[in-house]
């Protein structure tokens, strides 16, 4: 069980960030729930969580583009046994015609945060003696797609901060690793299927095992509940020898 842990996760409003945090909750582990928006249906969130799983949550707002909110997270947490990098966009247009702007956004949340984020909390772990880094990379941390520069620099580069942090924690009970989930139906995918049939003429069967599941060998979405339950195996006692490693969760992917 993971009572008595604080786990705090990056990006937590939506999607794989609030799936990792129910599965967290559901282990026992207290939660900080994340995001830039600070609306009535955030603070609701960690309501909810407490309500379902009878452990503390809270929401606390803070933008992972920005250096000293990432930092000012992990501090107004008070405690962070275990963090999970989630937050993440994307952007998709070729080299030549990708925004600057855009590039330096994703570098900044997909990478530049969990820097930050992860040197906040590792002295809070070295404090507790105890402590869990989960970075939430991608398929395309360990592969390329063409039209996804900034996601993929910042996905590889996400893979190689989880390893120097693991060789700097290497001799203390502190482990860091990344899951690279393929594709998962979060309600952002979902929202896709309907435009993506349209545009193919074609139907929702066939749109995700065809387009959307190209990839995927398995030909079905991973969900946010098995990234979760990936996170809170990395949290177990049996991966406490796992570290500075990858799993994906991809259905298949990276073994094409
Ligand atoms: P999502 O859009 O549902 O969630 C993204 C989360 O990041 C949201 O909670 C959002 O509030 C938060 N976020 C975005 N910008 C932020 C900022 N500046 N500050 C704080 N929070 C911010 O998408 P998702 O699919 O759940 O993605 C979560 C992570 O999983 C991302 O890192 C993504 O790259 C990764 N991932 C997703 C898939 C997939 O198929 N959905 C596949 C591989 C990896």
């Amino acid at each position: 069980s993971l009572s008595g842990k604080t786990a705090v996760i990056t990006g937590s409003n939506s999607g794989i960030g609030l799936g990792i945090a129910h599965e967290m909750a559901r282990a026992g582990a207290s939660v900080i729930i994340n995001s830039f928006s600070d609306r009535e249906e955030d603070h609701a969130i960690a309501a909810e969580i407490t309500a379902n799983h009878g452990v503390e949550a809270r929401y606390i707002k803070a933008d992972m583009s920005k250096p000293d909110e990432c930092r000012a997270l992990i501090e107004q947490a008070g405690a962070c046994d275990i963090l999970i990098n989630n937050a993440g966009i994307q952007h998709v247009a070729p080299i030549d015609e990708f925004p600057a702007e855009k590039w330096d956004a994703i570098i900044a949340i997909n990478l530049s945060s969990a820097f930050h984020t992860t040197a906040a909390a590792l002295p809070m772990m070295r404090k507790a003696g105890w402590g869990r880094v989960v970075n939430i990379a991608s398929a395309h941390g360990l592969t390329a797609s063409p039209f996804k520069s900034a996601y993929i620099a910042a996905k590889h580069g996400i893979v190689g901060l989880t390893k120097t942090t693991a060789l700097e924690t290497a001799r203390e009970p502190i482990t860091a690793n990344a899951i690279c989930p393929g594709y998962v139906l979060t309600p952002l995918v979902e929202a896709q299927i309907p435009d993506t049939m349209e545009k193919y003429n074609m139907g929702r069967d066939e749109v995700v095992e065809k387009v959307m599941l190209e990839r995927q060998p398995s030909k079905e979405f991973a969900t946010v509940e098995q990234m979760g339950g990936t996170a809170v195996f990395l949290c177990s006692d049996a991966a406490a020898q796992i570290t500075g490693t990858t799993i994906s969760v991809d259905g298949g992917w990276t073994a094409l």
